[in-house]
């Protein structure tokens, strides 16, 4: 079974900036991780190998640090991983980012099994997992909380509103949530290969891909503005010596405030 695992490394805090003349995150600097559902894919890819056989192999795209995010992955039981990373790339939107990863994924070559997350922390889209099924022409399994593979069937649960239970031929995409498993813990011997693990790096003549087809240029969408959401007042707790003495309470302020 060739199993490959789309990996993204996130931003790690909360407050990060944003570039007021791109409005595109700036990336550069910032404290970064893999981004946390992913950890969960690379376990549903893993478990996979450990019943069927095969490789693991993880792909991201990203910025050179992002084979940081590879590694963690690499510590957990991955084989390797390739990083796809081209400054032409840069302001690359959802369509762009799906041609991209489906191009590596095609790369590789023989792929049988796609592992995503359901969403990244960052962009938080969830739009990849379909871009790169349609590009791959596999069929597409999202938002799984249990999967399995039986031959050459892959068998998600999902919980929306009721409970789903779909199947699909492989090849296929499936994302994964967090309740998909415990992701396992890195290993001594894991850590060792992550820290000696060197990464193919492909840049846009390696995927067969024109500078116009990725990036902005080959971006459908723009970002027009980014604002920080209004901050609210907050509430005020209208505690009395008991109900009676709260209502009184509560409606001297209402007067106060000319609301009454
Ligand atoms: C106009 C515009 C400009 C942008 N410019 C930039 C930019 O310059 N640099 C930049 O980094 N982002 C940029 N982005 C964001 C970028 O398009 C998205 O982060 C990216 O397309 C992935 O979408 P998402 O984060 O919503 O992923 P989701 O669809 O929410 O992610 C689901 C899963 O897909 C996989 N995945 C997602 N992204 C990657 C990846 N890059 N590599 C491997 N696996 C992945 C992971 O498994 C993840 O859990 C831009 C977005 C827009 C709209």
């Amino acid at each position: 079974m060739k199993i490959v695992v789309l990996v993204k490394q996130v931003p790690s805090v909360s407050d990060i900036e944003l570039d007021p003349k791109t409005n595109n995150l700036v990336r550069i600097g910032a404290p970064s991780m893999l981004n946390p559902v992913d950890m969960h894919a690379i376990e549903a890819a893993l478990a996979v190998k450990d019943a069927a056989g095969g490789t693991v192999t993880l792909v991201s795209m990203g910025m050179a640090t992002a084979a940081d995010a590879m590694r963690d992955g690499v510590a957990m039981g991955a084989d390797g991983g390739v990083l796809v990373s081209d400054e032409r790339m840069a302001g690359s939107d959802t369509l762009a980012t799906g041609k991209i990863l489906a191009e590596a994924v095609e790369k590789i070559g023989d792929v049988d099994l796609v592992f995503t997350g359901r969403q990244s922390t960052d962009g938080d889209t969830g739009q990849i997992p379909p871009a790169v099924a349609q590009r791959l022409g596999m069929s597409l399994l999202t938002y799984a909380d249990q999967v399995s593979v039986d031959g050459d069937t892959v068998k998600i649960v999902r919980h929306n509103g009721g409970v789903e239970t779909l199947e699909a031929k492989l090849p296929a995409v499936c994302s994964v949530t967090e309740k998909a498993n415990a992701p396992r813990s890195a290993t001594i011997r894991g850590k060792m290969n992550a820290k000696k693990a060197v990464f193919d790096t492909w840049r846009l003549e390696d995927l067969g891909l024109e500078a116009s087809a990725v990036g902005k240029a080959g971006s459908a969408t723009a970002v027009s503005g980014v604002f920080a959401p209004e901050k609210h007042a907050v509430g005020v707790m209208v505690e009395g010596a008991d109900e009676e003495a709260a209502v009184h309470e509560l409606i001297g302020k209402l007067v106060a405030d000319k609301v009454l």
